[in-house]
């Protein structure tokens, strides 16, 4: 399948239109040929890749980590997903170096600046766990009284400014597999 950069629309090798365009500057003038959206007659075309929860089509750029749309990888971060990453994320770490989930507790949530952390503790780890745990038991509450937090949207920018999403989609990945 294809998807057009210009329009959006997915189609497939039938589907998609020839366009002949001649170059007068080549001796003798040719041909080149050109396969173009159906739509909108644009030459800007790629191939499209599956993601690998809903099976859509999409462009390569469009899958995170080259594996899952946008709504399919959101719809997937859970609380409890995003501890499991971080442990995966920071087992090389050592004690005294700041990890995944702490490191968003203070940067996203107490809103304290990357150049004012010096580093960590096994004992100040657990505390930010413990808090981070005490947030995602809010947000659960929350969601069940019909209102939205949005601590999960929190972590997905958190991800996503800390350029963690396609490492996140890989893990995810991996988990689905093997499961
Ligand atoms: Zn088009
Ligand atoms: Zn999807």
């Amino acid at each position: 399948m294809f998807k057009c950069h210009d329009c959006g629309h997915i189609f497939d090798e039938c589907e998609a239109e020839t366009r002949n365009e001649y170059h007068s500057e080549v001796p003798g003038g040719a041909y080149e040929r050109f396969m173009c959206c159906p739509c909108c007659e644009s030459d800007e075309i790629e191939e499209t890749r599956r993601c690998k929860n809903c099976e859509g089509e999409f462009l390569p750029d469009e899958l995170i980590g080259g594996y899952y749309c946008e709504e399919c990888l959101k719809a997937s971060l859970t609380a409890e997903n995003f501890i499991a990453f971080g442990k995966d994320a920071d087992r090389n770490m050592a004690n005294y170096q700041l990890h995944t989930v702490e490191h968003f507790m203070l940067v996203w949530v107490f809103g304290v600046n990357d150049k004012d952390i010096s580093g960590s503790s096994v004992e100040f780890r657990a505390l930010m766990e413990a808090e981070f745990k005490n947030a995602a038991e809010a947000h659960r509450t929350a969601m069940k009284c019909g209102t939205d937090d949005k601590f999960i949207e929190q972590i997905w920018n958190y991800l996503e400014d800390y350029k963690m999403l396609d490492d996140f989609a890989e893990w995810l990945y991996e988990k689905e597999v093997k499961k």
